[in-house]
């Protein structure tokens, strides 16, 4: 596992420090996306501006996108191997109504706009809410 991470990180070019191994292994742990507070959650003992910044790096390196989901905060799920984060390799995000939950529609891509001359699309925030299939059992 501990080869997986570190091969992820150097895929992006980030350099394999100890924190950001340990935050990749927790985004990797997840199967909906994570807010800064929940992260937080987890490292008690880290300081909140190494998480963030660690965040940073991470989305800065196309390893992470974020999601504004429209309850104010921003969440974070890993990106695809070769995703970088252009408006062909967007998806759609489901939130769920229910467990407040925001999961990756990886397969969905964000339809393309058809704009006007003279507009260019660089990126979107394609949110579908309803109920999710953990909690619609
Ligand atoms: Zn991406
Ligand atoms: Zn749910
Ligand atoms: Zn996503």
């Amino acid at each position: 596992m501990k080869k997986e991470i570190d091969n992820k990180l150097n895929l992006k070019n980030i350099n394999p420090t100890a924190m950001r191994q340990l935050v990749l292994q927790v985004l990797t742990e997840q199967k909906t996306a994570i807010s800064l507070p929940e992260l937080e959650q987890k490292f008690e003992k880290a300081d909140k501006a190494t998480l963030y910044r660690t965040l940073k790096t991470f989305q800065e390196h196309q390893l992470i996108h974020s999601i504004e989901d429209g309850s104010g905060s921003l969440r974070y799920a890993l990106c695809e191997d070769f995703c970088t984060c252009e408006p062909e390799h967007l998806h759609v995000h489901f939130l769920c109504n229910k467990c407040g939950k925001t999961y990756c529609m990886k397969d969905l891509p964000v339809p393309q706009p058809d704009l006007p001359n003279g507009f260019e699309f660089s990126s979107a925030n394609f949110v579908v809410k309803g109920i999710c299939s953990n909690c619609k059992k």
